[in-house]
């Protein structure tokens, strides 16, 4: 397949876009390059005859048409996002630009595409979303595909509002749309703002690390790799118009999870205390879901999709990645916001 990836540069459109060329797809990768970008990401395939890259912003209508028709994709994988939680709270415009009108550009875009070429059956626009659009859960209970939708921050009603025009898309102009919705995912190359590379980054740094409220919030981590899998068997078999929960089925309290990291650094690159000593607790952002779980039923049943490493192997590769590519991290430290605590409200 000719596969148009959007936000290809980014923490999961980059493994998207590896996974893809190495199973023999042909990628063109649409990114704006905003400061989540990194194009080192995509290093490792980007001299394959099967890789292009265009930079350009989903949010412009010309730009979109001159891509979709200068390079004639088979399918949309949709993962081009403003993805920080914190960022949202500090400033939902962009939030709201990107992911709902950005999201709307691009299903015009798309749509008169399909149609001009005689709205050929096998077109897919796979939109990749997030389990935050379902808002919290207690204790108890799990996530299905068709538990109401009551996102809480700026960030999860920017991702609910761009579901809805994607299902929308479908149902109105038979747009062939299938939409993901995840988990929080972990795994090499995440930016360093989000929780796991902000735990490996102060705890080698010697500096607290910060854990949001008590650490008592529960996310299901899955493994970056696994959810590419996951979205190139939802594009090549998922239903259309259908949705599909993926979940690691590892659920974890954030203060497990730092825990976990703290004893894994003691062991591969060991310091004169246990790394745990730095953990300091914070205040908690505001509207902080307290559990998001998975019920991944559907994508096990009809896509046979399982997740392959468990968090405990997923985290040691995790770490071991970090640990060895330093360099990596250091380019991206500078940029704007990183280090800061974001998102107080
Ligand atoms: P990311 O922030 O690492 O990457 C987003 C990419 O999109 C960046 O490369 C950025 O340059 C690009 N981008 C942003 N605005 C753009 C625009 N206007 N035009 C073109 N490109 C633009 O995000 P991520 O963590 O890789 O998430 C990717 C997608 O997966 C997002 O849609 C996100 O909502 C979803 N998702 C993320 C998680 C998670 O845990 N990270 C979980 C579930 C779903």
């Amino acid at each position: 397949m000719k596969i148009l990836v959007t936000g290809g540069a980014g923490f999961i459109g980059s493994a998207v876009v590896r996974l893809a060329i190495e199973r023999g797809h042909e990628v063109i990768n649409l990114d704006a390059l905003t400061y989540a970008a990194c194009l080192e990401n995509v290093a490792s395939v980007a001299m394959s005859p099967n890789y292009s890259f265009v930079q350009a912003d989903i949010r412009d209508a010309m730009a979109m048409e001159a891509l979709f028709n200068g390079h004639q994709p088979d399918a949309v994988m949709h993962l081009a996002a403003e993805s920080h939680v914190d960022r949202s709270i500090d400033g939902p415009g962009a939030f709201i630009e990107t992911n709902v009108n950005g999201t709307f550009t691009l299903l015009q875009a798309a749509r008169s595409y399909w149609e001009a070429k005689g709205r050929p059956a096998a077109f897919r626009f796979l939109h990749v979303s997030t389990d935050e659009v379902y808002g919290t859960l207690g204790a108890t209970g799990l996530f299905t595909e068709d538990t109401a939708y009551a996102p809480n921050s700026p960030y999860s009603a920017s991702k609910a509002a761009s579901d809805h025009l994607v299902r929308a898309w479908g149902e109105t102009f038979e747009l062939p749309v299938v939409i993901t919705n995840c988990s929080n995912n972990y795994g090499p190359y995440q930016f360093p703002e989000k929780l796991i590379p902000v735990v490996i980054l102060n705890a080698l740094a010697g500096r607290p690390i910060p854990v949001y409220g008590k650490g008592e919030n529960i996310r299901d981590w899955l493994y970056v790799e696994d959810h590419a899998d996951a979205l190139l068997l939802a594009l090549e078999k998922g239903e259309l118009g259908r949705s599909y929960n993926i979940g690691g089925e590892n659920e974890a309290t954030n203060i497990d999870l730092v825990r976990k990291i703290c004893a894994i650094l003691d062991e591969l690159r060991p310091s004169d205390a246990p790394y745990a000593d730095q953990i300091t607790f914070v205040t908690d952002r505001p509207g902080h879901d307290l559990r998001y779980a998975i019920d991944p039923t559907r994508v096990r049943d009809e896509l046979g999709w399982r997740p392959s490493v468990t968090v405990d192997e997923g985290l040691r590769k995790t770490v071991e990645w970090y640990l060895a590519n330093g360099y990596w991290l250091d380019a991206l430290l500078a940029r704007h916001g990183v280090g800061e605590r974001l998102g107080q409200g």
